[in-house]
């Protein structure tokens, strides 16, 4: 296989679980993150392990100088590209009361998880449509990291959860843009899974699952995401465009 994949906040996390998968499923990678080079070249290093070509790009995809920076990398680099992982995010600073949220917190949670994606997307989706016209064979696929907080209302992050609705609806508009197109757009929508951005209600979330909250009685992994991206990437959900994947150990299942 030569195909790439870029992963946007793929060095850590989900993204590096998302990384992991893609890179053993032969997968040449460009990750994206707001740390130097410098401090994700030991993480850089072990995913090389796997024969993958990897590269790193130092970019706010919040912004719209690094999303054209990344962007212009990427081609560069590869030629062009087969799957945008759309994975980099941020939980509000702190959390609080919906009725004191102030408009820097949307601001910011709104303007990294869903703007600096949308117009990722938009500039990628062009690059994407443009290859299939010229090429039968060209494989194209765009996956976004939505959340279970799309539809589950926490009133302490209620930025959080709008910004994720909105991710729904905007893997909605993608997937009939570029359908007719041969280019499928999933969403990927976790329930709750150890890493950095749960690290601080950790405690909170364990005495949840110890009373039930979960089906499958565990907080979720990285590489539990990784494994349902690399199956969407690898091409075999076929004629499933717009469909989101609900990786979250039965959390969303009503119950009584
Ligand atoms: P994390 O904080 O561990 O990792 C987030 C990554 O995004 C980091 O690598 C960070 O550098 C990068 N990032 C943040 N802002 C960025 C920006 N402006 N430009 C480029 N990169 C940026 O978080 P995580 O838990 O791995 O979350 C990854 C994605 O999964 C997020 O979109 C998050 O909303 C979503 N998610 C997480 C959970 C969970 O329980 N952890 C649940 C549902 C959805």
């Amino acid at each position: 296989m030569n195909q790439s994949a870029l992963i946007t906040g793929g060095t850590r996390g989900i993204g590096l679980g998302v990384a992991r998968k893609l890179a053993e499923s032969g997968f040449n990678l460009m990750l994206n993150g707001v740390r130097d080079a410098s401090s994700v070249s030991a993480v850089l290093d072990s995913l090389k392990e796997t024969g993958a070509d990897i590269t790193y790009c130092q970019a706010d995809i919040s912004q719209k100088e690094g999303r054209d920076r990344l962007v212009q990398e990427v081609l560069d680099h590869y030629g062009g590209l087969n799957v945008l992982v759309n994975n980099a995010g941020v939980a509000p600073l702190q959390r609080n009361d919906l009725l004191d949220m102030s408009e820097e917190s949307y601001d910011r949670v709104m303007t990294i998880n869903l703007k600096g994606p949308f117009f990722l997307t938009q500039m990628l989706s062009k690059h994407m449509v443009e290859r299939k016209q010229t090429d039968e064979q060209y494989f194209g696929c765009i996956i976004n990291i939505g959340s279970v907080s799309a539809t589950v209302v926490s009133t302490q992050r209620g930025q959080y959860c709008i910004s994720k609705a909105g991710m729904g609806m905007m893997t909605q508009l993608f997937a009939v843009r570029l359908g007719a197109l041969g280019i499928p757009v999933f969403e990927v929508r976790p329930g709750v899974i150890e890493t950095d951005m749960t690290a601080g209600v950790l405690e909170k979330y364990q005495k949840l699952r110890d009373q039930g909250l979960f089906v499958e009685p565990r907080l979720g992994a990285p590489e539990d995401i990784g494994s349902v991206v690399a199956s969407l990437a690898s091409g075999s959900f076929r004629y499933s465009t717009g469909n989101v994947i609900v990786v979250d150990g039965g959390l969303t299942i009503p119950r009584l």
